[in-house]
């Protein structure tokens, strides 16, 4: 039996075609035209100014908050539940992660707990939207207005999502983006910083590339790093990014139609499909397991993988990351819906080449676990 990936993503667009250009032309490191051109139609179709292209999320990240002067004794306020990058950047730079827990509907940060985590120390919020519905970044941003905090908006999952009508990514001071293959546009390993900031800008650009200097180039005023994108790279994103109005179109008719397909199984907690300020987007279809269902989310995926079904488990939250809890930080916290959908919560294959017959074999795979 064939298992269905977890992810797979859609390369049949012009990927082939600009990848050859870049063969013909010779041009396949950073300095090639595919690079600028991608960062030029990215920022746009999110409206920001500046876009800096990297080569990944976690990067992006690091480039952002090292952009921001953020560094010792900072602390930047992140969601619990997340990926390991978020905090990894704000501990390389040498600033204090600071967790809130996320809601149990939205699974994103809830911007009510922010508040509290407030200091005179409090630098930045980093706001991530997690699994297709955004982070409502209106309180957040009145709070950071009001404290006079910066705003980290990681939108790794949230290629054209939208809240309250505006695109993530368009938030804040900075935003960042991954293109891993299962993002919604992918480059195979890639990110992106946007701003507004013409100085923000001019700070990624120069980190990205070893702060060489202009007129001398191998002499440095400060410490960057090679994070640069290659041309070949900027090729499949330039191909990907053509196609991003359908490739949103198809996430929501999968999401949908997993939505039908799932409905009647009573022990699974399914993504919600609007919020107040935001339409899922599907990056991955998530499920949590509810309650009274005698196994968690390992067992349902250890089940799912002998049927022949490829899932992920949901982020272990940040506070419960042994990397961090041998350097004795987080010593004694608790965010509990973090921790509960950590163990009840895995996402199934969500691909963009995922086949309707291939998700009903899913949907078919579900209701025999959960019988
Ligand atoms: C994927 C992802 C990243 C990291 O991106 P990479 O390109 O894999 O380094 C960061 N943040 C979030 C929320 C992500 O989903």
């Amino acid at each position: 039996m064939d298992t269905i990936p977890v992810n797979e993503p859609l390369l049949d667009g012009n990927e082939k075609k600009y990848l050859c250009e870049c063969i013909d032309s010779g041009w396949i490191s950073s300095e090639g035209p595919f690079v600028r051109e991608l960062e030029e139609r990215f920022a746009a179709r999110v409206g920001r100014r500046h876009g800096i292209a990297l080569c990944n999320g976690s990067a992006a990240l690091e480039v952002a908050v090292a952009s921001l002067g953020l560094g010792a004794g900072d602390e930047v306020i992140l969601p619990a539940f997340t990926i390991i990058s978020c905090a990894a950047a704000v501990v390389r730079a040498g600033a204090v992660p600071v967790l809130v827990d996320c809601d149990a509907a939205t699974w994103n940060m809830d911007p009510d707990r922010i508040k509290d985590r407030i200091t005179g120390r409090t630098k930045a919020v980093m706001a991530v939207h997690t699994y297709g519905l955004p982070v409502d970044m209106a309180p957040l941003q009145a709070l950071a207005d009001k404290y006079g905090l910066y705003v980290i908006e990681d939108a790794a999952e949230a290629h054209g999502l939208t809240c309250r009508g505006l695109p993530c990514g368009s938030f804040g001071n900075i935003s960042t983006f991954s293109f891993y293959p299962n993002k919604l546009v992918t480059t195979g390993e890639g990110g992106m910083v946007l701003t507004d900031d013409e100085t923000l800008a001019e700070r990624c650009r120069s980190r990205r590339n070893l702060c060489f200097q202009s007129g001398r180039r191998f002499y440095h005023e400060e410490l960057g790093w090679n994070y640069r994108l290659s041309n070949l790279q900027a090729a499949v994103g330039l191909a990907q990014l053509e196609r991003i109005e359908a490739f949103i179109d198809r996430k929501r008719r999968m999401g949908h139609r997993y939505r039908t397909l799932l409905e009647d199984i009573p022990g699974l907690q399914q993504p919600l499909a609007a919020t107040d300020w935001a339409e899922n987007i599907y990056w991955v279809y998530g499920l949590c397991l509810k309650d009274d269902v005698p196994f968690d989310a390992a067992g349902a995926m250890k089940r799912l993988g002998e049927r022949g079904i490829g899932t992920r488990p949901f982020f272990w939250p940040i506070h419960e990351q042994p990397v961090f809890k041998h350097q004795g930080m987080f010593a004694g916290e608790s965010h509990p819906i973090s921790e509960r959908l950590a163990r009840r919560g895995f996402y199934i294959p969500s691909g963009l080449a995922l086949t309707d017959a291939q998700m009903d074999r899913v949907a078919a795979a579900l209701h025999e676990v959960m019988a």
